[in-house]
């Protein structure tokens, strides 16, 4: 393997915990490459607002706080890839234990790996999810809110990303009926206080929705109330899912531990059940998914690689 495919620290996604982890791991030194998947975005790439990252009390677009990122992380020598992770092998370095990292792109070498690939949209699985998607069906208002100026939108989910991209679909819909199972709302209360003051959104409570409707492009959704089991038909032009996030995770399925979710579990070192294998942000186990805790995260990551590294290289500063 040629020298430019061995690395000190490979760490796969590009979001903030990943960009993060790359900042702390150049800054110390450590030859260090970052894998963008072309398949999944970083979450924050798709959300128009963030006012609670430290800083940024006006907000920031995701788009530009990653940015920012990812020039920071470039300043202290970060390079970077593109490539889908297929998967992560036990490998050889010299005498040192290492770790290939098989992208669709090739094969790398590195002595240790931080998994940093977030999560994705959940879907409802319901009839007609599929075929409508990218035709009425969306997991993304910032990418798709604009084709639905002046037209009647439900939004399913009653946590902050439903909430939040209710908030930002408003700023083009005529109407959005905000589908939620239960009479009160999981996200946070000033996005709360926002939706409720917002005359174009309207509440469907204690509902789910159970099918989607139309021919070639959305023309309704079925909805069900869950107290009194009657159901009803909401016409609409587009439907809106965001309810909750699965990992992406799948690569390192049978790699290291994870909970029934998928979730990888991490110490608050960020070590994983197997040495050398860091992860951080929205893939791993863990209470609060916010930028914040994900650029945390990514520096315990970067830390714990570091001190890995120099371990195996004995030069620690012991
Ligand atoms: P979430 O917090 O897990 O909320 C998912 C929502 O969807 C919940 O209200 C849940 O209902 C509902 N739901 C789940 N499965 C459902 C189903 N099969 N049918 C109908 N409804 C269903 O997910 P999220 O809003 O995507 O947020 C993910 C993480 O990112 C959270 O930690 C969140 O705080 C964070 N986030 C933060 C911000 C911010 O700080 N500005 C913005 C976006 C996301 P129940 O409430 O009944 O469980």
């Amino acid at each position: 393997m040629t020298d430019d495919k061995v690395y000190d620290v490979i760490i796969i996604g590009g979001g903030p915990a990943g960009l993060t982890a790359a900042i702390y791991t150049s800054r110390a030194r450590l030859k260090t490459l970052v894998v963008e998947s072309y398949l999944e975005v970083s979450q924050v790439s798709l959300t128009d607002r963030i006012e609670n990252y430290p800083g940024f009390p006006d907000g920031v677009t995701g788009a530009n706080l990653l940015e920012k990122m990812k020039k920071h992380a470039e300043k202290f020598g970060t390079q970077f890839t593109v490539g889908n992770t297929n998967g992560i092998n036990e490998s050889k370095l010299d005498n040192y234990p290492a770790w290939e990292v098989v992208l669709d792109s090739g094969t790398y070498k590195s002595l240790s790996v931080i998994i940093a690939t977030g999560a994705k949209a959940s879907k409802l699985g319901v009839p007609r999810e599929k075929e409508l998607t990218g035709k009425g069906v969306s997991y993304c208002g910032v990418c798709d809110a604009p084709f639905f100026k002046e037209k009647d939108v439900v939004v399913v989910g009653g946590g902050d990303t439903a909430v939040e991209e209710a908030l930002y679909i408003s700023k083009f819909a005529k109407n959005i009926k905000l589908v939620h199972r239960r009479d009160r709302l999981r996200a946070t209360k000033i996005l709360q206080e926002r939706a409720f003051a917002n005359d174009k959104i309207d509440f469907v409570w204690d509902s789910v929705v159970t099918e989607i409707l139309g021919d070639g492009k959305v023309t309704g959704v079925k909805v069900k109330n869950l107290k009194t089991a009657k159901e009803d038909e909401i016409q609409c032009d587009g439907i809106f899912i965001y309810i909750g996030l699965v990992p992406n995770t799948n690569f390192v399925e049978r790699l290291v531990d994870m909970d029934d979710r998928k979730y990888i579990i991490a110490d608050s070192s960020m070590k994983t059940s197997k040495p050398g294998i860091f992860a951080c942000g929205d893939c791993i186990k863990k209470d609060l998914r916010q930028i914040v805790t994900a650029t945390g995260d990514g520096a315990n990551a970067g830390y714990s690689a570091q001190l890995y590294v120099e371990k195996l290289k004995g030069t620690a500063y012991e």
